[in-house]
């Protein structure tokens, strides 16, 4: 079965798999959407003993149904191997009746990492098989992880380059650090006087400027994207949730064909929607819990069937949850919209003109296997404290807000949950170290605090962070958000 792709908000027609990865954002602004949702044929009891590099094919060949079994399997060995600092790649750990499934154990230890060591692969076979010879420049906006991980991936790949534009003040110490000391050579880093929904609001306006693109190609060079937005990051997060079924088979937590929930720490709405695709390919997944910060726009929406992103953006302790427009919903919108392009179309417009929309009843009938909750930043900290207290399990403030979530909500249930943990704690060392001992921790240094998380979990610091340690500065642009053009004009000589 082929799958093709066409936009959320109807125009362009449908373009296949390749095509889509290349273009990242549709020409109308609208994400692609598989035209179909395959079916996945693989007995599930079979799940576990599968690796996961070969769960990773079995999920990615029904959407990517233009790439060959080689190129595929390609893709698949070279971004999940050593870089990951475990053979599994996403271990599912159990501490009391939680099972946290670790999305952290790449190079910049994020669940970002999952995506974006295999999208450059298939980013560059997509641009063979489609005789694309542009150089790609990737354009991300990023709360934080995005950034650092997209970079990783790109770094020095032939035939692309990347400028990443990052809210100057909305992400952690560490992660400035870590995009700021990016060696690559093709690689820019830009800090932004905004927030996130200014930078991701800025860079699809960049994305939307014809006269822009026309520019670029009398130049030799076409856009794309490595956001949540472009179906190359979407298809490959599907993998770790059949993965963690499997590992749940595995452990004789359930049988096969029993059902398992999820609990995923939410921004832009990527991480669960992939949740979501694997429930409808067939994965026994009953319900999909929507964790959020104090960015609560989605826990209301899921309340209330209004989206309204007119509210203060608060800054909290989960930044790469820091988010008031979360892009992927477009894609869940579009579908319980009954795949009506026309009906998607007129609900954004609604979201860009007056802040606001509201669904049908209809529609927030679709919406019956999610749940939405959320942890207020005190209700974060004393989960981080409380787990640690309780198994010597030292979690980051993201994943806390879906252990919080999971507690409040799932716990009564019988069903087996799994919580994405989407970060490691040393990304975000002096929230939890604070959160943990504020009185002992207040005063230190974030490399002192390093050592000392390193002593009360007794995991072992990250290749992430040790390489940042001493790591010189190579990236200080600064732009406001109306320069975000300029820098893009400049770094590129049009
Ligand atoms: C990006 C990110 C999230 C949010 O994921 P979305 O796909 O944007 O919903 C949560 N936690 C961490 C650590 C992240 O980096």
């Amino acid at each position: 079965m082929e799958i093709k792709y066409s936009s959320t908000r109807g125009s362009g027609g449908k373009v296949t798999a390749s095509q889509a990865i290349l273009k990242g954002l549709a020409e109308d602004g609208g994400l692609f959407v598989p035209d179909q949702m395959p079916s996945f044929t693989v007995p599930l009891d079979k799940l576990a003993s599968m690796t996961y590099q070969e769960t990773a094919y079995e999920v990615m060949k029904l959407f990517l149904t233009d790439f060959t079994e080689d190129e595929l399997k390609a893709c698949i060995r070279g971004a999940y191997d050593s870089k990951f600092d475990t053979d599994v790649i996403a271990p599912l750990v159990k501490k009391q009746d939680a099972f946290y499934l670790e999305l952290f154990h790449g190079k910049t230890i994020a669940f970002k990492d999952m995506a974006l060591s295999i999208l450059p692969y298939l980013m560059t076979t997509a641009a063979k098989k489609n005789g694309v010879t542009n150089e790609i420049v990737i354009l991300t906006a990023t709360s934080g992880d995005t950034g650092k991980a997209a970079l990783a991936g790109f770094a020095d790949v032939p035939g692309t380059s990347i400028i990443v534009f990052y809210p100057k003040d909305g992400v952690s110490p560490i992660q400035e650090k870590q995009m700021v000391t990016e060696p690559g050579k093709n690689t820019m880093v830009v800090g932004v006087n905004g927030n996130f929904d200014d930078c991701q609001t800025g860079v699809k306006k960049l994305f939307n400027d014809s006269d822009l693109a026309k520019r670029m190609a009398d130049k030799g060079y076409q856009f794309s994207s490595a956001n949540s937005i472009n179906i190359g990051r979407l298809v490959p997060q599907i993998v770790y949730y059949v993965y963690a079924y499997g590992q749940l088979l595995k452990q004789g937590e359930i049988k096969s064909g029993d059902k398992m929930d999820v609990v995923v720490p939410t921004g832009n709405f990527g991480n669960i929607l992939a949740a979501y695709y694997a429930k409808q390919i067939g994965l026994p997944i009953g319900t999909l819990y929507c964790a959020s910060n104090e960015n609560k726009v989605l826990f209301d929406f899921f309340g209330s069937g209004t989206y309204d992103r007119k509210r203060e953006f608060i800054l909290t302790s989960s930044p790469s949850m820091d988010i008031l427009i979360s892009s992927n919903l477009e894609r869940l919108i579009y579908k319980i919209a009954g795949n009506d392009a026309e009906k998607n179309a007129a609900f954004m417009k609604q979201l860009t003109g007056d802040g606001e929309y509201s669904i049908t009843d209809d529609m927030r009938a679709e919406l019956d296997s999610f749940i939405g909750g959320f942890a207020t930043e005190e209700e974060t900290a004393k989960e981080i404290a409380d787990v640690y207290k309780d198994t010597g399990y030292v979690i980051d403030p993201h994943t806390a807000v879906a252990s919080y979530v999971c507690r409040d909500k799932a716990k009564a249930k019988k069903t087996k949950t799994v919580i994405a943990s989407t970060a490691s704690p040393y990304k975000f060392t002096r929230s939890v170290m604070m959160a943990i001992d504020a009185d002992k921790y207040g005063d230190m240094e974030d490399f002192e605090l390093v050592d000392e998380l390193n002593k009360l979990s007794g995991v072992k610091i990250p290749q992430a962070i040790e390489s940042i340690r001493t790591a010189p500065i190579l990236h200080d642009t600064v732009c406001e958000i109306e320069g975000m053009l300029d820098v893009v004009e400049k770094k590129l000589g049009l």
